[in-house]
């Protein structure tokens, strides 16, 4: 580890348009930086007015990333912790509701009795107490990086940008830098690219006393040195602080071509930081393999959000790097449960190696779902239900196998005959929906010689949770009589987190979020291990049609 002098401070804004990849960028830099030996984290400074994400439509705002410590954050918050191997808390996203939350609890308690309380400074104040207290973590961090969601110019990213401002006098240029993302479009049919977004945006910036130190332009085509240097020009800064920021098809990428043009090195030289060579090399050999894998394998995910894969940001990303593992591209075939359950599952998934079903909430859909499970659990197709999908799986097996009337989830039937799902009794009294989930990591102990304990390889793990339904352990005995395996459970609360079925090559299904835990070079084990199984069946599939060809021709 470096020697500890005065932490530093990267500031990330957004400029033109919104949806550039400030996250990736932010979490790429990161990666730049922790190669070179720094202890970094990253928070996201988020200037809607909702307390946190876990109230929003995945429609709306994508994914929902629990923490360890049951924060609901911003979906970037993955891509920092995949990125940068270091893990978020709730101190790592910050929302204007919870800065004005804070402040009006304050006021409320008399904090500042006689004061008019006003933006400056006393949100100002709490925006940069805010990002002070992120770098302090658990042991203090070097460098922390700030991505600033919104874009310059929007309303309500004022109040952050005035505290950029302050918070760099306060703690000096030398340890302040801002890097600021921006779109240089290409106009086709000129044949042209345009600077004058660029000069707009940082002008924005320069109006609330913000200098940009580094640009990053978003580009379609490569950005020629005369653009650049006409950026820098107009935008005050040296060209060799303009960077082109290509479309890549890998986010994995995105380190490695900066790091080829020199952004790591320009980023440690402004920061006055000691110059030093990366270490990369698990991350090159990484990104070679997403971009050239000897099998390919097609696994189907079937949910309600399926036209807006950010809703399963993390699911996809857990695929890519358990993928890489077993040396395969994990195609994924998006299917929509309303459509299952309209039509039936047997046209969509005669052609997959694996089932998915990811964490979902509301009655819509649920049939297909479950009609799907049938399928894959009958045909011996392997199956992965991630928290709703566990759920809907337990649904299936106590309707199906074990012959069970009136079978539902309190939560799509309040007055179903056998609730095999239902409310924790923690959750019955629970009115606010705000934050109220079974939410963050928890024990879970699992059951020898299950294909958990195989992947896992340990007999105790901890994972991250989001739902209020529970196993109704009121069934077990009927559900494990009919081949239902609790391979996991919670050793003190007693819920059932992990379940397997006895006869099927891999079917499992979990309680909790695993795909919040998959890194780079770091696949989750059951995202690994369920990849896997899916190439084996697959192959199991070839020679099936392999021999039936040969007798044909015979
Ligand atoms: N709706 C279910 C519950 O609340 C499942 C939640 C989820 O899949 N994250 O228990």
């Amino acid at each position: 580890m470096r020697d500890k002098g005065h932490t530093k401070y990267i500031f990330f804004t957004g400029g033109v348009v919104s949806s550039l990849g400030k996250g990736i960028s932010a979490a790429s830099i990161g990666r730049l930086l922790k190669a070179r030996g720094y202890n970094v984290t990253i928070i996201k400074l988020d200037p809607y007015i909702n307390v946190d994400p876990g109230t929003l439509s995945p429609f709306q705002h994508g994914e929902v990333y629990v923490t360890d410590d049951g924060a609901e954050t911003d979906l970037d918050l993955g891509h920092y912790e995949r990125f940068i191997h270091t893990n978020m808390t709730r101190r790592n996203n910050t929302t204007t509701g919870q800065i004005y939350y804070t402040v009006i609890t304050k006021e409320r308690r008399g904090d500042y009795l006689g004061k008019t309380v006003q933006v400056i400074p006393h949100i100002t104040d709490e925006i940069k107490r805010r990002i002070l207290q992120a770098g302090e973590g658990d042991s203090r961090y070097d460098i922390v990086l700030i991505e600033v969601g919104g874009t310059v110019g929007d309303i309500e990213s004022q109040p952050f940008l005035e505290a950029i401002r302050q918070f760099t006098l306060e703690q000096g240029h030398q340890n302040v830098m801002n890097v600021h993302l921006t779109l240089v479009p290409y106009i086709r049919a000129s044949g042209e690219i345009k600077t004058k977004p660029t000069q707009h945006s940082v002008m924005k910036l320069r109006e609330i006393g913000l200098q940009p130190d580094m640009l990053l332009c978003r580009t379609e085509v490569p950005l020629p040195q005369d653009a650049r240097d006409k950026i820098a020009l107009f935008c005050s800064l040296l060209p060799e602080m303009v960077f082109e920021a290509r479309d890549v098809d890998s986010i994995y990428e995105v380190p490695l071509l900066f790091e080829q043009d020199g952004v790591g090195d320009r980023v440690v030289a402004r920061l006055g930081l000691e110059p030093c060579e990366p270490d990369l090399s698990g991350w090159k050999n990484f990104v070679r393999k997403v971009k050239d894998p000897s099998a390919y394998v097609r696994i189907a995910i079937c949910g309600k959000y399926t036209n807006l894969h950010d809703s399963y940001k993390s699911i996809i990303e857990a695929f890519v790097h358990s993928g890489v593992e077993n040396d395969a591209r994990v195609e994924l075939k998006w299917l929509d449960s309303e459509e299952i359950e309209a039509k039936g599952p047997a046209q969509f998934l005669g052609d997959i190696a694996g089932l998915l079903i990811p964490g979902g909430f509301g009655e819509r859909g649920i049939e297909g779902k479950i009609a799907a499970i049938r399928y894959a659990r009958e045909k011996g197709i392997p199956f992965f239900g991630i928290c709703l999908g566990l759920q809907c799986a337990v649904i299936e097996f106590a309707r199906t196998v074990c012959g069970l009337e009136d079978v539902n989830s309190t939560e799509f039937n309040p007055s179903a005959q056998n609730p095999v799902i239902d409310l924790m009794e923690t959750q019955v009294q629970v009115s606010q929906k705000g934050g109220t989930m079974r939410l963050g990591a928890y024990r879970c102990l699992l059951e020898p010689g299950t294909h958990a304990h195989q992947a896992y390889k340990t007999v105790e793990i901890s994972e991250r949770h989001r739902h209020r339904y529970e196993v109704n352990n009121g069934y077990l005995e009927t559900l494990k009589s009919r081949g239902l395996i609790v391979a996991g459970t919670n050793p003190d609360n007693h819920l059932v987190e992990v379940i397997e079925l006895r006869d099927h090559p891999w079917f499992v299904g979990v309680q909790f979020h695993p795909e919040l835990k998959s890194r780079v070079l770091q696949a989750h084990p059951l995202f690994r291990e369920f990849v896997a199984a899916a190439l084996a069946f697959k192959l199991h599939q070839q020679e099936r049609d392999d021999k039936e060809t040969f007798h044909e021709d015979n």
